[in-house]
């Protein structure tokens, strides 16, 4: 178990004191972790990168409906060391390589703690950049997929945003388990990587007229899941995409949009909104497990796009909001 000395340690991390543009993100050096002791399901970790994620610019700019108070440290997902366990702590232990998902004092930091249900091992193949990429988007990709999406074998999915942290996990967890992946870019470099990663065809949502090429490519019957990362902008062409008895599953929308319900109607289809913070514990923990064993026995990983030092913190948010994806935003923590 850590002592208080050890909490008592100062670090580098990334603070916001008040909200508003990428420049409230500033590097302090002497930055303490809140706990003096380690709960007994706390896990310490030094962390080496942090996952950089959409939600994090929306609660940076102070128009997210959860707000942290301020100040705080951004960023839940983070790949590094452990450094010390809880008297409770069994899945872990000091020296493990690691990723979280649940950074509890924020990931943008060189120290972190998280609850043992967010923290998976990671295998030696995987670069700490590629573990801080694991957290929200894996989580995120497999709870839209199996918990939410119903995905299994023989199903046909499109992931709609295929290029970005979600969508590469999307792709490979929907082809490791058998499904017939479409996937959509907007980029060249992103759709070649949508089909390195293993999907069976790649259309260009920037395109007019893809979606006929979607429907031309499932001989018209529709897809059965489509996994949504832009609803405010496809939700109407989506109800026109899905299959008879499809799901279409919204992971992200930053707006509001119209469709005609008639286009659900016909198919019953459904349309089912995710929110990861809304999964109770044992789902989180349930779906890390999973994941784990996925990343020790298959070659899922994901793709790192582009790497900031600490110090550009400010550019890895503007960077995580633009378009034209090709992999995962990450903050080096050296
Ligand atoms: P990201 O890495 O920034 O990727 C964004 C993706 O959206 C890229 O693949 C991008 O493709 C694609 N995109 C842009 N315009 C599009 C369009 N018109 N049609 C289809 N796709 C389009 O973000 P992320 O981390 O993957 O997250 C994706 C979304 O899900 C964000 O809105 C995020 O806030 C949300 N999210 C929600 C949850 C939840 O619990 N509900 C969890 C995680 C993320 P190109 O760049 O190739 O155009």
């Amino acid at each position: 178990m850590a002592s208080g000395r050890q909490l008592a340690m100062r670090f580098r991390a990334v603070r916001v004191h008040e909200f508003g543009a990428p420049s409230v993100l500033k590097v302090e050096d002497s930055v303490s972790l809140p706990f003096d002791q380690l709960g007994a399901k706390h896990v310490l970790i030094r962390y080496r990168a942090a996952g950089v994620n959409p939600v994090e610019t929306y609660q940076r700019s102070g128009v997210y409906a959860a707000l942290p108070s301020l100040p705080y440290t951004p960023g839940k997902d983070g790949g590094g060391v452990v450094e010390s366990v809880g008297a409770d702590v069994t899945h872990v232990k000091p020296g493990d390589r690691v990723a979280t998902f649940g950074s509890l004092t924020g990931s943008y930091a060189q120290y972190g703690v998280s609850d043992e249900s967010t923290v998976i091992k990671i295998p030696d193949s995987m670069s700490f950049e590629q573990g801080a990429s694991v957290g929200i988007p894996y989580t995120t990709a497999y709870r839209a997929l199996f918990v939410k999406g119903a995905g299994a074998a023989g199903k046909t999915v499109l992931v709609h945003g295929a290029s970005g942290g979600v969508g590469t996990a999307a792709v490979q967890l929907a082809r490791l388990r058998g499904m017939t992946v479409l996937g959509t870019a907007s980029t060249s470099e992103g759709r070649d990587l949508v089909t390195r990663l293993g999907a069976h065809r790649v259309f260009d949502h920037s395109k007019p007229g893809y979606t006929d090429e979607i429907m031309r490519a499932t001989d018209n019957k529709g897809v059965d899941i489509i996994v949504e990362n832009a609803a405010h902008i496809n939700l109407g062409a989506d109800a026109a995409m899905v299959a008879q008895n499809g799901r279409i599953v919204v992971v992200g929308s930053r707006g509001e949009v119209s469709i005609d319900p008639r286009n659900l109607m016909r198919k019953e289809a459904m349309v089912v909104g995710v929110m990861l913070f809304a999964a109770t514990v044992q789902e989180l923990a349930d779906s890390a497990r999973d994941l784990e064993d996925i990343f020790a026995t298959s070659n899922v990983a994901p793709v790192v796009g582009e790497t900031f030092a600490m110090n550009d913190a400010p550019r890895a948010h503007e960077a995580v909001i633009a378009n034209a994806k090709a992999g995962k935003i990450v903050l080096a923590l050296d």
